[in-house]
Order: structure tokens, then C-alpha cells, then sequence
């Protein structure tokens, strides 16, 4: 078990994108596990590897049913809309309220390289929507829909 540094807003590498992973060797299994270990440690439902400090596409979840790695993942189809209040384990003591797609498809790489495809609604379609956008380098502040609009 190995848990890694979170890093924090403020830090210049939450802002960059990360870059395609293209080789599934020992670093990026053990960079995986690490992030599994991370969040569980830090009692978060997603991370992505940009939050330990590694620049390439790798995303963890884990919404109670076990950890779910996920290699190059991709949105490849949306519908609807939902608002829910999000926080990040990389802007501690922050919530707000984000609009996301109701229900997301993603198609990813597993560890053995399997090309995977899931579907996802309500709070695993948050988690997948803000883990990638971590991967651009965009945070759930950036898209927080101020309190009067939500109220009308
Ligand atoms: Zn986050």
C-alpha cells in the first residue's frame, strides 16, 4: 500500500493536461494501485492521477461497489442534465453546485489493455464528468453555478 501526496489547488499541475497513456507497464500498475490506496485514504469517490502528480490519463472510482481503474478513459455519449454539489479532494473545504449530464457512456482501457465501455447515470456520471476533467486541467469551481440561479 502505498499513498501519495495529494496535490492541492494552487499547485501549477492541477491547471496542466494530462498526457495519453500509450503503454501499460509496472509504473502505471503501481501508479493505479497507489491511487486506489490514495483515495481511500483521503475517503474520496474518484481521483485522477493528475491529483498525485502525474500528468497521464488514469482515473480511479470506486461508488461502493469496489475500485474501478480506468486507462485513456473517454466520454463518448451524453443526455440530460443534473445538478449536484461536488467537492474535490483537491480544493479541500469546497462545495458547489455543478450541472453535469444525467447519464454518460465512457469507453476505457482496463489494466489487461481491454477496451472497456460502461454506462453511467447519476453519481457515477458526476464522478466520471469531474475525474475527466481533471485530465484538461479543470476543476468543479470553475463551473459552479452561483446560488440565485439555482433558486429561481
Ligand atoms: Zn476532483
Amino acid at each position: 500500500m502505498a499513498v501519495r501526496n495529494l496535490r492541492i489547488e494552487g499547485d501549477e499541475i492541477i491547471r496542466k493536461k494530462s498526457r495519453v497513456i500509450d503503454n501499460i507497464d509496472d509504473r502505471i500498475l503501481q501508479l493505479l494501485d497507489d491511487m486506489v490506496d490514495t483515495m481511500y485514504e483521503n475517503e474520496g469517490i474518484g481521483l485522477a492521477a493528475v491529483q498525485v502528480g502525474v500528468l497521464k490519463r488514469a482515473v480511479v472510482m470506486d461508488l461502493g461497489e469496489g475500485p474501478i481503474k480506468m486507462i485513456n478513459p473517454e466520454i463518448i455519449e451524453k443526455s440530460g442534465e443534473q445538478v449536484f454539489t461536488e467537492g474535490c479532494l483537491s480544493v479541500p473545504e469546497k462545495t458547489g453546485s455543478v450541472k453535469r449530464p444525467e447519464s454518460v457512456s465512457i469507453q476505457y482501457m482496463n489494466e489487461s489493455g481491454e477496451q472497456v465501455k460502461r454506462t453511467a447515470e447519476g453519481l457515477e456520471a458526476v464522478c466520471i464528468c469531474h475525474e475527466l476533467d481533471h485530465l484538461e486541467g479543470v476543476l468543479f469551481i470553475d463551473k459552479i453555478i452561483p446560488e440565485e440561479i439555482i433558486n429561481e
